[in-house]
């Protein structure tokens, strides 16, 4: 494979984790670059802690889980259930990163995920990437990007999605495992309140998948059918 970007554009710190660290890992394994934003800053996910408080400790559990595969961080900081992909702001805010960071692969989240944050990114998403190629589309980034590749991470739990592509992480689940406890005010959170363990929940996943392809543990994905963002090369490691 070519040296390439990879942009994964998450709704929430955490999303990204659980469902393309893996790839994102094996991505940096094979010597590629990285770069994980979440769109929105997580503020409403917590039950006791208060939103600005809370803003703050994930935007720096996204950090900190990002640096462990050398990911830069960034984010639209966009307030939980206000993201609307309908919002010509909030698309210029893609635009702006992904005319910035240049990628030559788009990953983010499924058209069907689960719940209309991740819904509204992914069609967030899908306008940026072509709005960013158009040179008289105007924001603060002045360079274009060029159209690239999009595929579509899993639902949570897999609901819905019949993988179009697998990518074998069973030497990168470690990475991904740890990534994924960064975000303790969500894990913990959950383990002892809501009585799930998140990590358990993912493996599961990762299993599944890696079931179906035969290996170990996998990630799925989906790939965006639209010209002309097919290329005859496979982009995922
Ligand atoms: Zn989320």
């Amino acid at each position: 494979m070519i040296d390439v970007h990879v942009l994964a554009i998450g709704c929430h710190p955490d999303d990204i984790e659980v469902a393309c660290a893996g790839t994102l890992a094996k991505y940096r394994q094979l010597g590629h670059s990285t770069a994980i934003c979440h769109v929105a800053n997580g503020n409403m996910g917590h039950v006791e802690i208060e939103p600005d408080e809370l803003r703050a400790i994930r935007r720096r559990e996204a950090q900190e889980a990002g640096a462990l595969i050398d990911a830069e961080v960034i984010t639209c900081d966009i307030g939980d259930l206000q993201v609307y992909a309908g919002q010509p702001t909030q698309r210029d805010a893609v635009v702006d990163i992904i005319r910035a960071q240049k990628p030559d692969v788009i990953i983010t989240h499924n058209p069907s995920d689960y719940m209309p944050d991740h819904v509204a990114v992914s069609k967030l998403v899908f306008d940026a990437a072509f709005a960013a190629s158009v040179p008289h589309y105007v924001t603060s980034q002045a360079q274009t990007a060029a159209i690239t590749p999009i595929f579509y991470m899993d639902t949570l739990a897999g609901i819905g999605v019949l993988p179009t592509e697998y990518v074998d992480i069973s030497g990168t689940i470690a990475t991904k495992l740890a990534m994924l406890e960064k975000h303790s005010s969500q894990m913990t959170w959950m383990r002892e309140h809501d009585k799930i363990d998140f990590a358990e929940f993912v493996t599961t996943c990762a299993r599944f998948r890696g079931l179906q392809c035969g290996v170990d543990y996998a990630e799925a994905f989906t790939q965006c059918y639209a010209w002309p963002k097919l290329q005859a090369q496979r982009y995922l490691p």
